[in-house]
């Protein structure tokens, strides 16, 4: 197909990344993001042949609409307009309706809309880039991407709350799991490089960016997840805590601090940030380990602890492992941090490939580490979960 390029949209609550990316190749021939939507001070920058380019975008009643309107004259000016066959937007929460990529349609749009009770941020930001891009490419086909859909193969057992049965049906309290399409996407990768059916693949799968998840993948379908109900759940992540004691939620409220207070600083104020007390970014954690600081210290040690933690938990729903992927920002770039969470792993026999895991950086897959004890491997995988939108909206075409 020679015109098959993509339009991506991310839209959140206060931001928009977008992207045009050849659904072919994954060349990505512009991206870019808009920032502090609903402020003053909105902007919208993107990058095109190297070359980084920022605007202000006025009018904060609908900073959607203009930053589409902008992408849109973006797109004539460098005569992309026709090269350009769907338009694909991320959103994060399919419930239980979206098992996989759909085209949108009135009666989609509302769905993701009425799923905006289990994810009153993302949802109705992605509506919004939904409505917004229909009105500036009515001639376009347009499909969701849902963060939640691949997860949906998650057996009963591993999606059902130890909590009243009642509440999974009054409100639909359950695991969904996030971070799907990435999950998705470097399980089939994965399966390239083995050069086996992904069908017949065995894989953890081990996101770690700012927001973290690991996945258990028997026969390419994910059977289990870190994230739950919210993404709030599992690995300790740049600011969020992960799984936590509820317990200490009804502590600190009988202490006075009010729920806002208690959720703003689960989701903010925790993990390597809170831990360390310095910083959520980890290149800024590993940076201050070196200078001897003992919160990052701290923070690297609980993290990677607890990475490890979910890895050895996940060899329960698999009858056998053919690799532990790495991906996300500190998956695909920090061999320290891979390599304390094999060494936390000591059991499962991984003994580490030291040049693989050198070269396993900065945009390079590679294997990182071997154990002969399970016939597995540890490899690294850097997602593009912007690809897999493209693909999956052209192939629905
Ligand atoms: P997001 O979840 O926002 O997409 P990313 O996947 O880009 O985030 O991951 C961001 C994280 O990756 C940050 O904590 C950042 O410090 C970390 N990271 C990026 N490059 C490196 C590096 N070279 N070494 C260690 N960590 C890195």
């Amino acid at each position: 197909m020679p015109n098959a390029n993509v339009l991506v949209i991310n839209s959140g609550s206060s931001s928009l990344k977008f992207a045009v990316i050849n659904s072919v190749n994954g060349d990505e021939i512009v991206s870019g993001l808009g920032e502090c939507f609903g402020m003053p001070e909105a902007t919208i920058a993107w990058k095109l042949n190297g070359i980084k380019t920022e605007e202000a975008i006025t009018a904060a009643d609908n900073h959607h609409a203009n930053a589409i309107t902008r992408i849109v004259k973006l797109i004539e000016d460098e005569n992309l307009t026709d090269t350009i066959v769907a338009v694909g937007h991320r959103i994060v929460h399919g419930g239980e309706k979206f098992t996989k990529t759909v085209r949108i349609d009135s009666e989609v749009l509302a769905e993701i809309e009425n799923l905006s009770d289990l994810a009153p941020l993302h949802n109705p930001a992605g509506a919004k880039g939904i409505h917004a891009a229909m009105a500036a490419f009515p001639s376009l086909p347009q499909f969701a991407v849902f963060d939640t859909a691949f997860h949906q193969t998650m057996p009963q057992k591993a999606f059902t709350g130890a909590i009243s049965h009642e509440l999974y049906e009054k409100y639909g309290i359950r695991r969904y799991g996030f971070h799907g399409t990435s999950h998705y996407y470097v399980s089939r990768e994965a399966a390239k490089m083995l050069d086996k059916p992904v069908e017949q693949c065995n894989f953890i799968t081990v996101h770690l960016g700012n927001g973290a998840s690991v996945c258990a993948i028997k026969d390419g379908q994910s059977v289990d997840t870190s994230m739950g109900f919210t993404p709030l759940a599992g690995l300790m992540m740049g600011t969020r805590s992960g799984d936590l004691d509820p317990g200490i939620i009804e502590f600190l409220m009988k202490k006075g601090w009010t729920q806002e207070q208690v959720f703003d600083t689960l989701n903010k104020k925790s993990g390597f940030l809170g831990v360390s007390g310095i910083t959520s970014d980890a290149r800024g954690i590993l940076q201050a380990m070196e200078e001897g600081h003992e919160g990052a210290k701290l923070a690297f040690q609980v993290f990677t602890y607890r990475v490890a933690k979910y890895i050895g938990s996940y060899l329960i729903p698999l009858d056998a492992l053919d690799a532990i992927i790495f991906t996300g920002g500190i998956g695909e770039n920090s061999l320290d941090i891979r390599r304390e969470i094999l060494n936390n792993l000591n059991l499962l026999g991984f003994v580490e490939d030291k040049k693989g895991n050198e070269d396993a950086r900065f945009g390079a897959s590679g294997i990182v580490a071997k154990s002969e004890l399970l016939d597995a491997l540890a490899v690294v995988i850097p997602t593009n979960e912007e690809f897999v939108i493209a693909q999956q909206s052209v192939e629905l075409l």
